[in-house]
Parts: C-alpha cells; sequence; structure tokens
C-alpha cells in the first residue's frame, strides 16, 4: 500500500517531515553534514597520512571523500567498479542509447536526508519513482490466485485491500506505539525516541515479522496475513522479509523509508562517480582542485584487497590483487562483512572475536531483477474495451512479484523491470540465464495481460543480476534474523573503539551491511561518516565544538544494550 501511516499522523505542513533519525542511534547526520564548521579537524602533522578505504561503493566513496577534505590522503580500492551496489548499466543494441537499468539501489526516500545532501552536492535531479499505487503511477494492476484488479488509488481495489491496510496500521499501533514514535521521530525528540525504542527493543527481538502479524487480533485472518505479504506497505511484497526481526520492518515504517521514493535521473551510479572526480571548494592541506581522482593520479582505485593483517605497531597491512603492499596507520573496510570471511585473508587479531562472530552471524537476503528495453511506453496506450492502461505496474505472486514501467516521456524508448524479487523468490531465478529469465517473466506477464504482446516491443538484449551469485557482494543486503540485535550492535558501534584494546584499533567497520537501515543507501552514509569520526579520533583529531560529531554525542545516544547472559 502507498502509506502506512495512519490518518492521525499523516504528514501536514504544520508537522517537521520525517527523516531517518534513529530510532536505534538518533543522530541528525543531516545537520553534521550542513554545518559550515565542518566534519571536524585532525593535527597539521597528520596531514597527508594515506588511509586506506576497502570499497568504492558509495560509502568507501563517501568516506574517502570527507577525509580527503579533512586534508588526509585515502587509498580507495574497489574489486569490481566505482558504485558497488549502485550501479546503473545500458543496453546492447540500436535504439538503446541512453537508456538505463538500476541493477541496484533504484527508489530513495526524501527521508535519506543523509544521502540527500550527496545528492544536492553533486547536482543530480530526482523523480517520482513509479511503485505501486504512488501518486505518480497512472496505474497499478494486483494479481493474486489468478484474479488482478486495476487501480489508480487504493479505493479502487476491493474492502479486503483496505482491510488488510487498516489491520497492518492497527497492528503497528498497538505493537509498537507508532504513532507516538512517528511524533518523537520527527520532533527530533530524543529521550522519547530512547524510551520507546529500549521497551520494544527488549519486548521484540526475538520476534519475526511474521509472529509480529500473527500476534495482532488485527491479523488473526490468515487470508489478510497472506494478502499483506503480497501487497504490504510501501513497494508492496514485503512477504519474503516474513522470517527476518520485526525490529528490521519497524526502522523501515517508522521512518518511512519505503514511501515517497525519487529516482535518480541518468541513473544513481553517477553520485559516487561525480563524488570521485569532485574537487571540492572547502579543502585542507590539498591545492584546489583536487578531488579523488586526482589523487590516485587520474586513474581508477586500486584493485581487490586479498589480504589485510596487523604488523608492528599496530598497523594494517594491505595486500592487493596486483600484489602491492601497503601499510596504513588506520584503514576503513566498506565491503559487505562477509567478504572478510572468505575472499579476502584476515588475521583474526583485526577485530575482537565477539565481531568476527557478529560478522559470521549477519544474514543478507537475496535479490534479482532482469530488465529489459523497450520501443514505448506501449503501457500507456488505452484499451479499446474499458478504457484502461493496457498494462500497469503489477504486484503479483507470479514469479515476477513486481513490474516496473519506466520512462521518460511519450515516443522515446522505456525499459521494464520485468522482475525484481528477494530471498526465496531470487533463488528461484538463480540458476537460469538472462534469457530463460525473460521467457519464465514474458509467460507470466502474458497471462495477466493476455491481450498485450509485449515481446514485440523489446529492441534489446534483457539485462539481470542476482546479488547472491556477485563475487563481491555475496548478497544483495543485510536483514537480522530474531536475535540479532546484539550483533548488528556490535558492528554498527564498532567506530567506537577507546574501549577497545589497541591492538584492534585503527580499522574501522562502515557499510550499508553494519547499519540499522541496510538496504538504503542512507546506512552506507552515516556509517561512512562514523568511520570518518572514527579515524579523524584515532589520528588525534577533534570537532569543533558547534558540531559534535556522532563519537561525540555517543554516550547520549548509544544504541540500547542488551544483556549477554
Ligand atoms: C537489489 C538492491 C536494491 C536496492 N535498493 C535500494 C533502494 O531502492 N534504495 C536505497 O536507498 N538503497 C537500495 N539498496 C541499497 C544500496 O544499494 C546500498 O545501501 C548501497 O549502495 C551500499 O553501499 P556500500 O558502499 O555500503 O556497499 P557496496 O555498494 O556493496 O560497496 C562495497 C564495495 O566494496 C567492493 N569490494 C568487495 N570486496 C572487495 C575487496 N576485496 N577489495 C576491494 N573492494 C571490494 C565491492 O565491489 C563494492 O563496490 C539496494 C541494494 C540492492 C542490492
Amino acid at each position: 500500500m502507498t502509506s502506512t501511516v495512519p490518518t492521525a499522523v499523516q504528514h501536514t505542513d504544520a508537522q517537521p517531515p520525517i527523516t531517518m533519525f534513529g530510532p536505534d542511534f538518533p543522530y541528525a547526520y543531516d545537520d553534521f553534514l550542513a554545518h559550515p564548521a565542518g566534519l571536524g579537524q585532525i593535527p597539521a602533522t597528520e596531514h597527508g597520512t594515506e588511509v586506506a578505504v576497502i570499497g568504492g561503493g558509495l560509502s568507501g566513496i563517501v568516506a574517502a571523500y570527507e577525509l580527503m577534505k579533512m586534508g588526509l590522503k585515502p587509498v580507495v580500492y574497489e574489486a569490481d567498479q566505482i558504485g558497488g551496489r549502485l550501479r546503473t548499466v545500458g543496453f546492447e543494441g540500436t535504439g538503446t542509447d541512453g537508456l538505463t537499468a538500476e541493477m541496484g539501489a533504484m527508489r530513495f526516500p526524501p527521508s535519506s536526508t543523509a544521502l540527500q545532501h550527496y545528492i544536492d552536492l553533486v547536482g543530480l535531479e530526482t523523480k517520482a519513482f513509479p511503485n505501486p499505487l504512488a501518486e505518480s503511477t497512472p496505474s497499478t494492476v494486483v494479481d493474486l490466485k489468478g484474479e488482478s484488479h486495476y487501480a489508480t488509488t487504493v479505493d479502487d481495489l476491493p474492502q479486503v485491500y483496505r482491510d488488510v491496510m487498516n489491520a497492518w496500521n492497527a497492528c503497528l499501533e498497538e505493537g509498537a506505539d507508532f504513532s507516538d514514535m512517528n511524533r518523537a521521530l520527527r520532533e527530533r525528540d530524543v529521550p522519547k525516541i530512547r524510551e520507546i525504542w529500549a521497551k520494544l527493543v527488549e519486548k521484540l527481538d526475538n520476534q519475526t515479522f511474521y509472529g509480529f502479524l500473527c500476534e495482532s487480533e488485527a491479523f488473526k485472518s490468515f487470508r489478510h496475513r497472506e494478502i499483506f505479504g503480497q501487497v504490504g506497505f510501501g513497494t508492496g511484497g514485503w512477504d519474503t522479509d516474513f522470517p527476518n526481526s520485526i525490529l528490521e520492518i519497524l526502522r523501515v515504517v517508522y521512518t518511512e523509508a519505503d514511501d515517497h521514493h525519487r529516482g535518480i535521473v541518468g541513473g544513481s551510479q553517477q553520485l559516487p562517480l561525480r563524488l570521485w572526480d569532485r574537487e571540492p571548494q572547502k579543502i585542507v592541506h590539498w591545492p584546489l582542485g583536487t578531488s579523488l581522482a586526482s589523487l590516485h593520479d587520474g586513474r581508477a582505485p586500486k584493485p581487490a584487497v586479498t589480504r589485510l593483517h596487523r604488523t608492528a605497531g599496530n598497523r594494517v597491512t594491505v595486500t592487493d590483487a596486483n600484489g602491492d603492499i601497503r601499510t596504513y596507520r588506520t584503514a576503513i573496510f566498506t565491503a559487505q562483512s562477509w567478504m572478510l570471511l572468505s575472499k579476502i585473508e584476515c588475521d583474526d587479531s583485526l577485530f575482537p572475536i565477539d565481531h568476527w562472530t557478529a560478522m559470521e552471524r549477519t544474514h543478507y537476503m537475496e535479490s534479482s531483477k532482469l530488465f529489459v528495453p523497450v520501443d514505448r511506453p506501449f503501457w500507456l496506450d488505452k484499451d479499446e474495451e474499458t478504457g484502461r492502461d493496457v498494462m500497469s505496474m503489477t504486484l503479483t505472486d507470479r514469479m515476477t512479484r513486481g513490474t516496473y514501467l519506466l520512462d521518460d516521456g511519450p515516443d522515446k524508448p522505456a525499459t521494464i523491470c520485468l522482475s525484481y524479487t528477494w530471498c526465496d523468490d531470487s533463488l528461484k531465478w538463480l540458476p537460469l540465464s538472462a534469457n530463460e529469465r525473460m521467457e519464465v517473466m514474458l509467460k507470466s506477464l502474458g497471462e495477466i495481460y493476455p491481450k498485450v504482446d509485449i515481446r514485440k516491443h523489446i529492441i534489446g538484449n534483457p539485462v539481470t543480476v542476482s546479488w547472491e551469485n556477485e563475487p563481491y557482494f555475496m548478497g544483495a543486503f543485510k536483514a537480522n534474523l530474531p536475535g540479532h540485535y546484539r550483533y548488528q550492535r556490535r558492528l554498527f558501534t564498532h567506530f567506537m573503539q577507546d574501549d577497545l584494546p589497541t591492538d584492534k584499533r585503527g580499522i574501522f567497520l562502515a557499510g550499508d551491511d553494519i547499519s540499522w537501515t541496510a538496504g538504503w543507501a542512507e546506512g552506507a552514509v552515516t556509517t561512512a561518516l562514523n568511520a570518518v569520526w572514527g579515524v579523524m579520533h584515532h589520528l588525534g583529531g577533534a570537532t569543533d565544538a558547534t558540531n559534535p560529531g556522532p563519537g561525540d554525542l555517543y554516550d547520549e545516544i548509544a544504541p540500547v544494550e542488551l544483556p549477554e547472559d
């Protein structure tokens, strides 16, 4: 459904906007970034010090950019390509020029305000993303158990869908203090957020999303739970998340991460690419005109890291795929944590044992997508009998699950994301080639739209991905299982190292998989900023008193701690 927000707390102009401010770590990253004092300073004696940044996804590039501005010398290592899971690809073939497909992130909530800071900084534009039943989406078809319903708003769907939406709102209200948390997040009322969340974390860490529904009076009906799993909230199709911790779901709904989405015009990968080339106006130590690209001699980042170990003086020594060995006083690791278990040879002494356990326990969702280029947005043609769009954004319980129609205006080539799936639904595609996948998808959609010949509009080969099969990712994004809160807390708080033994300091974890909001680029940005604070602090630097950083305020806003015994 398009909105999870009970009417009582619907956004009005009188209310402050909802942002991804907490609930676990209510720190105002957006204010920190906007402050004229900047993110902090390091002693002049450290200017030019090299810092290894492993991974050139958004988290690594943001971290490197901010370290460069502080006068440090980031050395970025990237195994695949700059952008990581912000991966925008083109199509082969005549007539497909300029068409792109977002294989990873494709839609961004306005509540991602730290991400938005960088989108604005590099001058990228956004436009409304055609989610199910979103205002800008011409039409949506919900196809369940062989029965299709056409809708332009939720009111066009049968009553049972509204009953399900009301059940979800009631369930959130009863089981998760939704309105109070929503208000506290809008008002950035830190004590209130912490009070509500502390109780919920304790109560719900062992609970699955599905168990949470089942315990609610509002969701007594199996049929309602089944429909909810299909159309869910926000972008729909959340039943593949049913086994995950309900805390993960609450983080998404409280912060409206799944609502009001916008896409980046021209593709999201432009963001890290533009940051790579950007010459900041305010920069310490380096001459104006310095960029991450120029610090890497105008070339690409260094290649994949193959070995990480500790050397004398608690240094971090990095070996790359070219066999180059370099030693750093400090490093930031931004790739998915599982890389440290298999693809990179690591010393145990890099991290405390509890952190290793947490990395091993990290649970990733699988995800597959397939896009095809088409000659024009033919879906806007009208059916002669009904006057409806001949094809619509489609949510279904068939193999495709979610189909998205993406156009740049009439009469121009366009793209269709024939299928976007998660978890088991993604694994079903894994052994199939791109063409085999497309054939099954066209068959499914052919059953929903028997009068439409989608194939005749396809002008190039499909492009596809299964993130679980990508050697430098091994999964799409983290999603905690029940009982994982403690692991998550260890990884997120790793940037606070003063209490660690000295021989465990100096390497900082970042990236969306250690954030509280994995699967959202906001988590990549905010954990990068934590790691930047960690590096600055490690090298004897400090923030300006008027702009305290995440580590400075840590004691007041630290994530709830659950007992280990
Ligand atoms: C299918 C999918 C859909 C998504 N949808 C959305 C969305 O709609 N909205 C949203 O906000 N977010 C979305 N996300 C999440 C978003 O893409 C991520 O939060 C963000 O891109 C993660 O950035 P990162 O830098 O933390 O990690 P990554 O992008 O994974 O970057 C890590 C980098 O490390 C590199 N690496 C790995 N191993 C090594 C090595 N040994 N040496 C050197 N480098 C290495 C990798 O190649 C990679 O480039 C989605 C993600 C996926 C996969």
